[in-house]
């Protein structure tokens, strides 16, 4: 197991850049590219070269800064497969459940269609951390543009699956959002209730609420807790399947 500096900082409004470095060998990875300048100042800062690129989705605001990196750099940049055609410089693509290698750490590619079709997360398998792009958030799940509900109730139990101490790096910074929608959805729910103070505490104070992992999602997520009768009971909708619980949820947060 390696033992990574994980370099986590906020770029354009919202997007987390994310890098991670092994000292050992001098590979450094970014997790998409959302802010060319924003990434090489951080990089600089730490005295790091970029050798790869990590890319989620196709999404302008993760993909913006691949060209001045690509070529300042010579990295290697690896993206999903499926969007290939609407991702520039790939080098590498890659499908559902393929390892790619870094740094001598195998990375497991999991497709997570729904915010997009072709999203896919990069899971470093001995490590426990997930880089989830787009795909959940601290107590939220993306925005399903492309994909259906279904594909993302799919994704998304393919995350709950997942180990629980798995650390959780996401793509965006919209914890206050997502735990007000959270304690709309289960307002009893003490758990929530002191993560909303935690995070109110935390963005005035301009301090990042990422990452999170899984265990603590897996109590406060409201996209994870379909199957839990709480929740159920809340809604009112004790019978139907799972499927069904995550989508009014995800109807509820598009109207929140
Ligand atoms: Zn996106």
């Amino acid at each position: 197991m390696n033992n990574y500096d994980i370099f986590q900082f906020i770029c354009r409004e919202d997007n987390y850049g994310v890098l991670i470095a092994d000292n050992n060998t001098g590979l450094t990875a970014s997790i998409d590219a959302p802010d060319a300048s924003a990434i090489d100042n951080e990089l600089k800062k730490r005295d790091l070269k970029l050798t790869h690129l990590f890319i989620t989705h196709k999404h302008a605001d993760h993909t913006d800064g691949i060209d001045f990196l690509k070529k300042k750099y010579g990295c290697t940049v690896i993206g999903p497969d499926k969007e290939k055609n609407d991702i520039p410089c790939l080098d590498v693509t890659v499908i559902d459940e393929e390892y790619i290698d870094f740094s001598g750490s195998p990375v497991r590619v999991i497709e997570t269609p729904g915010h997009t079709l072709g999203h896919i997360v990069y899971f470093f398998e001995r490590e426990n951390i997930l880089f989830a792009g787009d795909t959940i958030f601290l107590m939220g799940c993306g925005r399903v543009f492309e994909g259906t509900h279904d594909q993302m109730f799919e994704s998304m139990k393919k995350i709950k699956s997942l180990p629980n101490d798995t650390s959780i790096y996401c793509g965006h910074e919209y914890s206050l959002q997502n735990a007000k929608f959270a304690i709309s959805i289960e307002p009893d729910n003490k758990l929530i209730e002191a993560r909303m103070k935690d995070i109110e505490r935390k963005t005035l104070q301009n301090i990042d609420c990422l990452p999170t992992n899984l265990e603590i999602e897996l109590k406060t997520n409201p996209f994870l807790r379909y199957d839990e009768m709480s929740v159920r009971k809340i809604l009112e909708m004790e019978k139907v399947s799972d499927k069904i619980i995550f989508s009014e949820i995800r109807k509820r947060k598009d109207n929140f």
